[in-house]
């Protein structure tokens, strides 16, 4: 269908695409548009995902840090049966392991509240608040 073309005149107005461009004063053809072209209306939905994606995804470096960390002092303090380790070191190697997870589970012995990363979780010793436990997750 051809759209009929309207000679009315709109006054100039200001592009929706705050982004600094030419047109960004422009001349609407319809009284309903808000952009200055179709490009630019790509270009600000493309520029906002952009920023939404760095936003939902700026934990993600801190998160794996954390796992890989785990994975080291899992592997060093691995009893055979457990692995729980003072808080204290969790200060020396400077992983703030309670502020940061992906997902919270309940561990079924203790009742705790196990904070997971990717491979790797924590929780607090039942026994003793000082210590945590590390929990590997079963992956066969
Ligand atoms: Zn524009």
């Amino acid at each position: 269908m051809k759209r009929k073309k309207s000679s009315r005149k709109y006054p100039e107005k200001d592009c929706f695409n705050p982004a600094p461009h030419e047109g960004s004063k422009f001349i609407p053809y319809d009284s309903r548009q808000i952009f200055c072209s179709a490009q630019c209306r790509i270009n600000y939905y493309n520029d906002l995902r952009k920023q939404e994606n760095a936003t939902r995804y700026a934990e993600e470096p801190v998160l794996r840090r954390i796992d890989k960390q785990l994975q080291l002092l899992y592997k060093r303090y691995y009893n055979g049966k457990w692995c729980n380790i003072h808080i204290g070191l969790f200060a020396h190697v400077q992983i703030d392991v309670l502020n940061y997870c992906i997902t919270v589970t309940r561990d079924k012995t203790t009742g705790k509240q196990i904070s997971w990363f990717y491979l790797y979780g924590v929780s607090i010793d039942p026994k003793d608040a000082n210590f945590i436990i590390i929990h590997k997750k079963n992956t066969l």
